[in-house]
């Protein structure tokens, strides 16, 4: 079965799908890393972001592969490179150009099938778009201020004020919620769980009743 799990930035996915994937000894695959590195290949080629063209050719020619929870560009582990403050502010951009999104949801498509379809995964139009038959669909939710708490604990907001993280936060939500292709937003079948106010424990407890009832 093919669990997936969508939100904003900040809303704690990648912990819970990571855990929710181990429960069910799925491989989980992180949507958000092949996009970003989509955004590495861009950077590295020195094209202007805001000539879609150039981007996409880029993209089109580059290798993005995800294999055991690591981010590869061209054969080349960019797991951390992927999280550069750079990065983080220039993905929006280059997630928002349709050829590069229909070459990664092909990939992502490709990747769970390889897996005979059971995985789960992360992302922001993944129950909308990319699995939009997917058997379980989860839409995670936190408010504005808790999302930023937690992205501070991150590596790729290390040195940045707790209102620079905010700020970047909502400009690059409000992107991805905007933007023509794929928007941001919950799948109408998606069930949609505020963790604001619950632990990692109590949001993946949620999300396995879900999946556990969604198999009945
Ligand atoms: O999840 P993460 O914050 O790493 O995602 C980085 C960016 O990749 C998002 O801000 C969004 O622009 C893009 N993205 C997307 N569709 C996905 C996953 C991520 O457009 N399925």
């Amino acid at each position: 079965m093919v669990i997936t799990i969508d939100g904003p930035s900040g809303v704690g996915k990648s912990t819970v799908t990571r855990a929710v994937a181990a429960e069910y000894g799925f491989d989980f695959l992180d949507t958000g890393a092949m996009y970003r590195a989509a955004t590495v290949a861009a950077l590295e080629a020195g094209v202007p972001l805001d000539d879609s063209q150039a981007v996409a050719d880029v993209v089109l020619k580059s290798d993005i592969r995800y294999v055991d929870g690591a981010i590869l560009l061209d054969g080349r582990d960019v797991s951390d490179a992927v999280r550069a403050d750079e990065v983080t502010g220039a993905v929006s951009a280059v997630s928002a150009i349709p050829e590069v999104r229909h070459r990664l949801v092909g990939f992502q498509r490709e990747w769970v099938v390889k897996r005979n379809g059971n995985a789960v995964v992360e992302g922001r139009d993944i129950g909308t778009v990319v699995f939009p038959d997917a058997e379980a669909k989860i839409f995670l939710t936190a408010r504005p201020e808790v999302r930023s708490a937690r992205r501070a604990g991150d590596a790729e907001a290390a040195n940045l004020s707790t209102h620079a993280i905010e700020t970047k936060l909502r400009e690059r939500d409000f992107r991805d919620s905007t933007r023509a292709i794929s928007p941001l937003h919950a799948a109408e079948d998606a069930v949609v769980i505020d963790t604001s106010d619950l632990s990692l424990a109590e949001v993946v407890s949620r999300v396995l009743e879900v999946v556990a009832a969604s198999r009945c």
